[in-house]
């Protein structure tokens, strides 16, 4: 079998590995960039300065495929079936997103990109012109207030720029958060010296910065643009498949050309492009396992966006709204929780700040188990009068608690694993290599597993 994955990035990487487990078919690789796949989400560690670029290296091994990379695919002949007139069995669209460049006045050059001194923020050369436009400026705006633009703004600030993030919307991360979590939020910023612009529509790049809606002229040494990103399917609509907004597949991950897949930030699936890692991952064994002729559909995921950013902890997910919503906020210590319950099960919740539940609270949403009937319990991390909630302790965290969910990986699969070391977990289960957040919940359980059932030292080093 011939198998042709187009697009190189963190959902070709791993679908490229996936079938290369369970087949035999011979794989072939088309990647626009000129690197290998690499860890995307660490890009905003890279931009930090907290990750070197060696750490963005994927767990996946890239031998075995034929690797065409900085090949940008212009066409597929569904009719041939070939692509650059190689004939394919099976071809899987990786495609991703692209940065999304908002009309603004002088925002890019003839050629459609950004012009010296303006970057958006997607992959490792925009990182990389960031960080050499950063090198000796003394202020950053960053154009985009929602999860990227706030990264990249956390990151620049602990460069020792100053930064000022300029929203249009009248809160910040406004998909993610309701008005009251962004005020906190924005006060949790301007503590970290970071200035917020919110309600603000930038008209005009001017030479030293931007130009307002109002007329206010804000001027720094750099412009990052954080507007967003869409689906990248010019070569699906191209090739005249199915594509909204983004390319159509049904719970087999299949286009409406039945020799295409698609999977991660090109996909849409059931009304929802995910735009997040777990899901492309998902999807990208969904789409192995079909081929290597084993029944598999992708019924869709449940997404927990996390801001990671150092002096910032932000977790939200599902509905804003809904029949019972409990809410706290303090905004001077920068802490907002919201509960949003429906028929005693969360339907969505934005934990931001030092909030001692969120463990529980994403598990609640992930299981559907029903909530505590005494909501302080979760809210408040403790029951006034009454149990106080478990903290995230090992011992106390069911088998089924997802871990690492950018990998799916349980605590039962941990503690199955055999592995007692945070490299060897990661080597038998992959988790902590997605976006890392895990890595101390998972050191965690080893630890607690060694002084309930401990292992012989060999073993222990050498797993
Ligand atoms: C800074 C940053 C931080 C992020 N943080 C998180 C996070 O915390 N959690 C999370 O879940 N997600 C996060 N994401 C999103 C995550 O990176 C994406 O969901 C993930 O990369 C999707 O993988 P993908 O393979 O679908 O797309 P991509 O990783 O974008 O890869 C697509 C690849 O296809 C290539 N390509 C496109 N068209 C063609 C063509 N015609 N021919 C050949 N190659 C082509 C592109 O060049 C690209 O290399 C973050 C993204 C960024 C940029």
């Amino acid at each position: 079998m011939k198998v042709t994955i187009i697009g190189y990035g963190m959902a070709g990487a791993r679908v490229a590995a996936e079938i290369r487990a369970r087949t035999d078919a011979t794989i072939t690789v088309f990647g626009a960039e000129p690197h290998r796949a690499y860890n995307r989400i660490l890009l905003s560690g890279l931009l930090a300065g907290k990750t070197r670029e060696d750490d963005l290296t994927l767990v996946e091994p890239h031998h075995g495929l034929d690797l065409r990379l900085g090949t940008e695919v212009g066409a597929i002949d569904t009719a041939r079936r070939t692509v650059n007139g190689e004939e394919y069995d099976a071809l899987v669209l990786a495609t991703g997103s692209r940065a999304l460049l908002p009309p603004v006045e002088n925002l890019v050059t003839e050629d459609g990109t950004p012009p010296e001194g303006v970057s958006v923020f997607r992959t490792l050369d925009d990182c990389r012109r960031i960080l050499k436009d950063a090198t000796g400026a003394g202020t950053a705006l960053v154009l985009g207030g929602g999860l990227l633009g706030l990264e990249a703004a956390r990151g620049l600030a602990a460069r020792g720029l100053r930064v000022t993030v300029v929203h249009a919307a009248g809160h910040l991360m406004e998909r993610q958060l309701d008005p009251a979590a962004g005020a906190v939020l924005t006060g949790t910023l301007e503590r970290l010296g970071i200035t917020v612009v919110v309600d603000a529509l930038a008209v005009a790049r001017t030479d030293g910065g931007l130009r307002l809606e109002d007329g206010t002229e804000l001027t720094a040494d750099l412009l990052v643009v954080a507007c967003g990103v869409r689906p990248e399917t010019t070569l699906a609509a191209r090739a005249g498949l199915d594509v909204n907004r983004g390319v159509v597949v049904d719970d087999h991950l299949r286009t409406s050309d039945p020799h295409i897949y698609a999977i991660g930030d090109c996909a849409e699936h059931r009304g929802t492009v995910y735009g997040l890692v777990a899901p492309a991952w998902e999807q990208a064994a969904v789409v192995a396992a079909q081929l290597a002729g084993e029944t598999a559909h992708y019924a869709g995921s449940r997404l927990v966006t996390r801001l990671k950013a150092a002096g910032i902890d932000l977790a939200a997910m599902g509905a804003m709204d809904g029949g019972e919503v409990v809410s706290y906020t303090d905004p001077a210590r920068g802490t907002y929780a919201r509960l949003v319950i429906d028929d005693d099960r969360l339907a969505g919740a934005i934990m931001l700040g030092d909030n001692p539940t969120v463990g529980q609270v994403v598990q609640l949403f992930d299981r559907g188990t029903p909530v505590p009937p005494d909501r302080r319990a979760l809210l408040l991390g403790r029951a006034l009068g009454g149990d106080a909630v478990p903290a995230e302790s090992p011992a106390l965290m069911p088998d089924a608690a997802v871990v690492c969910r950018c990998n799916d990986v349980t605590k039962g699969a941990i503690v199955r694993c055999g592995a007692r070391t945070v490299t060897g977990i990661a080597a038998a289960t992959r988790a902590t290599t997605g976006c890392g957040g895990c890595a101390d919940a998972v050191a965690g359980i080893p630890d607690w597993l060694s002084t309930v059932d401990p292992v012989p030292a060999d073993l222990g080093a050498a797993s």
